[in-house]
């Protein structure tokens, strides 16, 4: 290997007082380790994002950035844009001035002991490196449901995502400035990296609890990350909409035929509940398909006012402020 290569950790904040300190300890310590052993740059950085918290975060990150702003430094959003949109005001803040990027969570639950392994893919060539759950001992059951349901489905769907894994990634700066290129409003990371391409490989972890605080993914929120993952990029629910449409409208015609045999022959007994049975069938299936347009037409509506995905307040270090372009 010649020259280290320059290392930057971007790491979304949301309300993380408890956690951001012991965080930033274990961060610091990998950094020295990985300086020492000349896998690293010693201009490599740790760059916490603010995404609008409401507690001591971003207190904490300009206190850390005070004491050490050859390691540590900050952006603060002008408010709460939500975690892909916080990943990627940092991506796009580091894109030329990295030679390659982590994206990790502030809670710890990704192991911190991975990053010597995606570094080492680096160097191997790799332009990406996917961090993969392989034990979720520590999810709750319901959590580990959820998540497998999730990636079965959009597997079903046509949607390319890496099984079990999240944002804990290594990119490149090639692939940061391919991933400048997309430019759409509703984010779904873990999509568009394996749609940029390039070499590519994996590395497994297990997952912690986390540290300390709060998910921040209620039931609400996961649900609506799926729906948004789903529409995203697959248009196969529209396809299955046509299909089930289709189907129903041939088994109303059998219907209507055997109706009519019925009347003819004299046997009819169907009555009121058959009668009552399919209007509620058919008005659910149509109002759940009319959902499932609209959620695609409100993804449109959101696009084509292409408003910024995130408004930065401020920066703490000058030469990434020089960088930035939403
Ligand atoms: N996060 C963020 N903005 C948000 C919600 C979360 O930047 O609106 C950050 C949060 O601080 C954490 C990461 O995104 O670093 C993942 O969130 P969390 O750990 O709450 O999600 P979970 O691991 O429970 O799915
Ligand atoms: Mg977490």
């Amino acid at each position: 290997m010649n020259q280290p290569e320059i290392l930057y950790m971007v790491v979304p904040c949301y309300n993380e007082q408890e956690v951001l300190r012991e965080t930033a300890e274990q961060l610091k310590n990998k950094y020295s380790a990985l300086m020492s052993e000349g896998l690293i740059s010693r201009e490599s950085r740790i760059v916490f994002v603010n995404d609008g918290s409401k507690d001591q975060t971003w207190g904490i990150i300009k206190e850390l950035h005070e004491k050490a702003p050859e390691l540590y430094s900050g952006i603060d959003l002008a408010h709460n844009s939500g975690h892909q949109n916080a990943v990627l005001a940092g991506l796009m803040t580091v894109k030329d001035i990295c030679d390659m990027c982590i994206t990790m969570d502030a809670d710890l639950q990704d192991d911190v002991n991975t990053i010597d392994e995606m570094v080492k893919k680096y160097y191997e060539g790799n332009q990406v490196v996917y961090g993969v759950r392989s034990a979720r001992d520590t999810d709750t059951f319901f959590k580990k449901f959820t998540a497998e349901s999730f990636y079965k489905f959009m597997k079903l769907m046509g949607a390319d995502v890496v099984y079990n894994h999240a944002d804990f990634r290594l990119m490149s700066r090639r692939v940061l400035q391919e991933l400048a290129n997309f430019k759409e409003v509703n984010l779904f990371l873990r999509g568009m990296v394996p749609l940029i391409g390039f070499q590519n490989c994996k590395v497994y972890y297990e997952r912690h609890e986390r540290l300390a605080g709060e998910s921040k993914y209620p039931l609400k929120k996961m649900l609506a990350f799926a729906v948004n993952g789903i529409t995203s990029f697959s248009t196969k629910p529209l396809k299955l909409i046509t299909t089930l449409g289709f189907v129903m409208s041939v088994a109303s015609i059998l219907a209507f035929i055997w109706a009519f045999i019925a009347k003819i022959g004299g046997f009819t007994e169907h009555g009121w509940s058959s009668t009552m049975c399919s209007i509620w069938l058919i008005g659910g299936l149509q109002l759940f398909c009319l959902g499932i347009i609209g959620e695609y037409i409100g993804k449109i509506y959101a696009e084509v006012k292409q408003r910024p995905r995130y408004i930065i307040a401020e920066f703490l270090n000058d030469a990434e402020n020089k960088q930035e372009k939403n």
